[in-house]
């Protein structure tokens, strides 16, 4: 196909926002579509964590920690029981997805994009006023005890493998990294070459606001319909405006599927819907998100508030929040950090994009070469999305990416 002088982007999350910007930096001609306001949906309250990710939520171990997680009213995981039925051919996937060689396979695909995760952020904010919201202190994870810290080998393995820069820390060296923690904890392994972003919703808001400096146009208006073929591609809006461009770019996190399935692609998306609680930032903070494993939840320090994040809800995208089980972490989040005082300020339910596999769906459809699905970046969503989007940008003009995509490719799904 020649290389695309238009392009319409689904999904201005951080992974259509970041596509976008990509594009328009090498002259294509974007237009960026969301029914919401930009960094609305899921990208408006992760974590923060850019990562280079490798680890599939699918490991060999996970079959026989579920009953214990489901079990447990403060644990990291709640299925939604009337939801069994629609969720289970995705739950048995996923448990073929956690044999180890399918977990090893899995963790390098996921990897083809993760290993210049952060790299690729520093190049999309370089010279920008993003610049300056993302801080190179790394990601923190801490364990209660030394068997706690023994039984995560197998995940630090995955790391250690792939060059990742992992900094082991006892428990004295750990309070000069992070004095204001409680005293609670026998072990910290810290992701060095990770970045922590300040306000993710503020850092789409801005690379929008670059794609837009650099010719690109928002529109606030629902897709309803998607068509492509190998040559052109056209969305319909709700208004019934139909927009066409050499180019579609899926972006549109968890919603993907219906119209992923439009354009030539079925593939098993879920949600695996987490939440946030804000509080204000406490006196005594912390310089880096940190994440108690025992615990599976996470602290961030953002500009705007302590962030908690927590928890994987298997109920689908449209049964209401229910902010219970997150609250319950109040109680061990003031453990963990003593100074944390007063209420939730807000909280907010979002909808991580999953495969079973837990690889992101990258590349044409195979049914439809001008339309690029770019979802399914579940746990890392934030972290990818840069990479995706350069790795986007190079599939619609022709440019060899530098790697094999394959792996990543909704063919696999056929
Ligand atoms: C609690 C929690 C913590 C997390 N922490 C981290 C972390 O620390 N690091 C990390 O890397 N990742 C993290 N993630 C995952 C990450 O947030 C997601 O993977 C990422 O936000 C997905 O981005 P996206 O652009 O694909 O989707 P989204 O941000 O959800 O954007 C999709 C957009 O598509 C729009 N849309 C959908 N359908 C249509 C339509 N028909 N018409 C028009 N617009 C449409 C939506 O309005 C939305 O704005 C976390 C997720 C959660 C829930």
């Amino acid at each position: 196909m020649p290389p695309a002088q238009s392009a319409l982007v689904v999904g201005a999350g951080a992974v259509g926002v970041s596509c976008a910007l990509q594009l328009a930096r090498r002259g294509v001609a974007v237009t960026l579509i969301d029914r919401g306001p930009v960094g609305g949906g899921t990208s408006h309250g992760n974590a923060g964590a850019i990562l280079r990710a490798a680890s599939p939520i699918a490991d060999p171990g996970i079959v026989w920690k579920v009953p214990s997680m489901l079990m447990d009213p403060t644990g990291p995981l709640a299925i939604r029981w009337r939801y069994l039925p629609r969720l289970a051919p995705w739950l048995l996937r996923f448990i073929v997805e956690s044999r180890p060689e399918r977990h090893r396979a899995n963790a390098d695909a996921i990897w083809l994009l993760g290993d210049q995760a952060p790299d690729a952020w520093r190049r999309q904010v370089r010279g920008a006023p993003a610049e300056t919201l993302l801080s190179p202190v790394g990601w923190l994870k801490v364990y209660s005890s030394e068997a706690s810290y023994r039984a995560a080998e197998g995940g630090r393995a995955l790391y250690r493998a792939r060059g990742a820069a992992l900094e082991e820390f006892d428990a004295h060296e750990l309070r000069q990294l992070e004095p204001n923690l409680a005293p609670i904890f026998a072990r910290g392994v810290l992701h060095a070459d990770g970045l922590f972003a300040l306000n993710p919703r503020r850092l789409v808001e801005l690379c929008a606001e670059a794609a837009v400096a650099q010719g690109a146009v928002i529109r606030q208006a629902e897709v309803v319909d998607v068509e492509a073929d190998d040559a052109r591609a056209a969305v319909t809006l709700a208004d019934g405006d139909r927009l066409e461009a050499d180019r579609l770019v899926l972006a549109a996190g968890a919603w993907s599927r219906g119209l992923a399935e439009k354009l030539g692609a079925k593939v098993p998306l879920e949600t695996e819907r987490g939440y946030h609680l804000m509080f204000e930032t406490p006196e005594r903070s912390l310089n880096r998100p940190v994440v108690w494993e025992d615990k599976s939840f996470v602290l961030c320090p953002m500009e705007h508030g302590l962030r908690l994040t927590s928890q994987v809800e298997l109920a689908g995208l449209e049964a209401p929040p229910d902010f219970r089980r997150v609250e319950t972490l109040i109680p061990m989040a003031r453990r963990m950090l003593p100074s944390l005082a007063g209420a939730p300020t807000d909280r907010w339910l979002g909808f991580r994009p999953s495969l079973p596999d837990a690889r992101p769906v990258v590349g044409p459809s195979p049914r439809a070469g001008a339309a690029l699905l770019a979802f399914g970046h579940q746990h890392y969503g934030l972290s990818l999305a840069a990479r995706t989007g350069e790795v986007v940008a190079d599939m619609a003009l022709g440019v060899d990416p530098g790697f094999d995509p394959t792996p990543l490719s909704a063919a696999r799904w056929a």
